[in-house]
């Protein structure tokens, strides 16, 4: 069974209609889910407690979200992130969507799809790239901490690589980390090359791989083989997923090629995966994706494969 978190306090995570990361990208999603029927049931969107999001996020960078979310203007960070008026909110229920899901996944037989998380770029003390609380990184340290899983595999096909995931656990071993990405050398964060490891203990327990622009679905799949190979190597309780749909040829920020097939290939084979692994416990998070109709249609295999 698939649970989709649906609901209108999702949408409030929206910058406005001309920033990218904007509320029609759910919109066009969910219109394509109509289309597909059923086959899913809907998860209710709920707000994560300042408890929760204390798992990952400094105590001072919580209060500092709370106090621009009350004044509303500015930014984030150096201007990517601007600031709104309940803005600690609609980040907060993104946080507690992801973890409502993957609590449910961990007790019952569920898979679950949060299409306004995978916000991988926020740091434990700062906001990045649209990114206010990282609901990634927030699960990863509440099944380590509070449901005390030996190791949670963490995988990202974002054209953007997952900074705030990979620096925050770069030398804990209990996170086994792939991440495809576009060059950090031709797009934000810059980041994610090939001899980003981890570090200390938990050095080769990451595969970061970067892939030049205008690659395709064929390189794609090269890629996500090897990053199946590594992760055959080793034993996880959960996979999360971060399905980001900003590579898929057209989109207005990034330079890969992909088609949405490449979704339907990492999906199915994640899916799989989680079977052999651990109990099929896999929560898929939506992450970026600028043109609506690519992130509609990419979703949509990620929900065809886990449903
Ligand atoms: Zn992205």
């Amino acid at each position: 069974m698939l649970y989709i978190a649906r609901g209108e306090e999702l949408l409030r995570y929206s910058f406005g209609p001309l920033h990218p990361m904007n509320q029609r990208r759910l919109e066009a999603f969910y219109r394509a889910l109509d289309e597909f029927g059923t086959g899913y049931s809907v998860f209710k969107p709920f707000m994560a407690s300042v408890e929760e999001i204390r798992l990952f996020h400094d105590e001072d960078y919580i209060k500092f979200v709370q106090l621009a979310s009350q004044r509303g203007v500015g930014y984030l960070d150096y201007g990517d992130t601007p600031a709104f008026p309940g803005v600690f909110e609609a980040a907060s229920y993104v946080v507690g969507t992801t973890l409502g899901l993957v609590k449910l996944a961990l007790r019952e037989e569920y898979r679950g799809f949060n299409p306004m998380g995978g916000l991988h770029h926020a740091m434990r003390s700062k906001a990045g790239g649209f990114c206010v609380f990282n609901d990634a990184a927030v699960a990863i340290e509440y099944l380590l901490k509070v449901e005390k899983l030996e190791a949670v595999a963490y995988v990202d096909i974002d054209a953007h690589h997952g900074d705030g995931v990979y620096y925050e656990f770069e030398d804990d071993p209990r996170v086994v980390f792939l991440d495809l990405h576009q060059d950090g050398r031709t797009l934000y964060p810059g980041t994610g090359f090939r001899d980003e490891m981890g570090r200390g203990e938990a050095w080769g327990r990451k595969l970061n791989i970067p892939l030049p622009p205008g690659a395709n679905d064929v390189d794609f799949r090269a890629a996500f083989d090897e990053g199946l190979g590594f992760l055959e190597k080793f034993e996880f309780g959960f996979i999360l997923f971060q399905c980001g749909a900003d590579g898929v040829e057209g989109d207005p920020l990034t330079r890969l090629e992909y088609s949405h097939a490449s979704h339907r290939y990492a999906a199915t084979a994640l899916r799989k995966l989680a079977e052999e692994k651990c109990g099929g416990r896999i929560v898929a998070m939506g992450g970026g994706g600028y043109s609506p109709e690519n992130v509609a249609k990419a979703w949509m295999e990620v929900v065809r494969a886990l449903a």
